[in-house]
C-alpha cells in the first residue's frame, strides 16, 4: 500500500525545521509497512495535486510569503480539486496564513490568500513567541499537544471553520480567543513548528489514517513505541503549565 507526499515550497516555507513534519509522516508510515513517496514542489513545477494524499506546506518570512503568494494563485483550481478529492493539507504558520483569505502584513501590505480556509491575518506590532501547549480531539479523544510559536499575524476564525485546537499555554491564533489553528474538512492550519509531528505523534497518525481513508482505505496502523515523545510532552506540561 502506497502514500504518496508532496511537500510544498520546502526552499521557501521552512521555518523552524518544518521539513521534519514530512520525514515523521514518511517515516511513521513506513515503519507501518507503507511504502511513501515524497515529491517536492515549488514555484515552476505543475503536478495535479489531487493526485498526493498529504500535502504539507511549512512557515516563511513576510518576503517568501508574498513569492509563494502569487504561485498558489496559480494553483488555485489545482488545490480546490485536491480538496474536493479529500487529499490532506498540514499547513505551518505562514502556509496557514497564506490558505486562508488573506493576511494583512504589519506594515499595511495585503498579500490576498487562497481563501480554502475562512480565516483572514493581520500582522500586529508584537510577535507571539514561546512554547504553546494546547489540547484538541482526536478521534473523539482529548489529545495534548505541544508545539512552539513565533508570529506577527494574528488570525481571526470565519464561520466556516473550527478551531483545531485550545490553547492551554500560549498565544495561538491571535492571543485573544484562546484558540490554536483551524480544522475546515481535511485541511489542517496552526502557527505549531517543532516541528510539530515529531513532537505530537498521535496527530501525525491521524493525519495517515486520513489520507488512507479519503482512498476508502481502513488500514489500522500498528502502535509504535512513542515513549519518548509522550516523556517530552509530559516535560513540558510540568514546566509551563503544573509550574504556573
Ligand atoms: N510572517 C508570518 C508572521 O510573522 C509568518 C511567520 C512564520 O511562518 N513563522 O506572522
Amino acid at each position: 500500500m502506497q502514500l504518496s507526499i508532496a511537500h510544498l515550497y520546502p526552499d521557501l516555507l521552512d521555518l523552524y525545521s518544518d521539513r521534519g513534519n514530512v520525514i515523521i509522516l514518511q517515516k511513521r508510515a513506513e515503519w507501518r509497512g507503507l511504502r511513501v513517496t515524497v515529491d517536492e514542489v515549488t514555484v515552476g513545477h505543475e503536478p495535479d495535486l489531487s493526485s498526493y494524499d498529504i500535502l504539507v506546506m511549512g512557515g516563511g518570512m513576510d518576503r517568501e510569503q508574498g513569492i509563494v503568494a502569487e504561485d498558489l494563485q496559480k494553483r488555485r483550481q489545482n488545490l480546490e480539486k485536491a480538496v474536493a478529492k479529500g487529499t490532506v493539507i498540514l499547513a505551518v504558520c505562514g502556509g496557514y496564513q497564506l490558505l486562508g483569505n488573506y493576511f494583512e502584513t504589519s506594515g499595511g501590505q495585503r498579500i490576498p490568500g487562497l481563501g480554502l480556509l475562512d480565516i483572514h491575518t493581520v500582522g500586529a506590532k508584537e510577535r507571539m513567541v514561546g512554547n504553546v501547549v494546547a489540547e484538541m480531539e482526536i478521534d473523539g479523544v482529548k489529545t495534548n499537544v505541544i508545539g512552539y510559536e513565533n508570529h506577527s499575524g494574528k488570525t481571526y476564525l470565519g464561520a466556516q471553520v473550527q478551531p483545531m485546537m485550545k490553547v492551554i499555554k500560549g498565544y495561538g491564533n491571535s492571543g485573544e480567543d484562546a484558540f490554536e489553528g483551524v480544522r475546515q474538512g481535511s485541511i489542517f492550519g496552526t502557527y505549531l513548528h517543532g516541528p510539530l509531528l515529531a513532537k505530537n505523534p498521535a496527530l501525525a497518525d491521524h493525519l495517515i489514517t486520513l489520507a488512507l481513508r479519503r482512498r476508502d482505505l481502513s488500514f489500522t496502523l500498528d502502535r509504535i513505541d512513542d515513549q519518548l515523545e509522550a516523556r517530552t510532552q509530559q516535560k513540558l506540561y510540568k514546566r509551563l503549565v503544573e509550574s504556573r
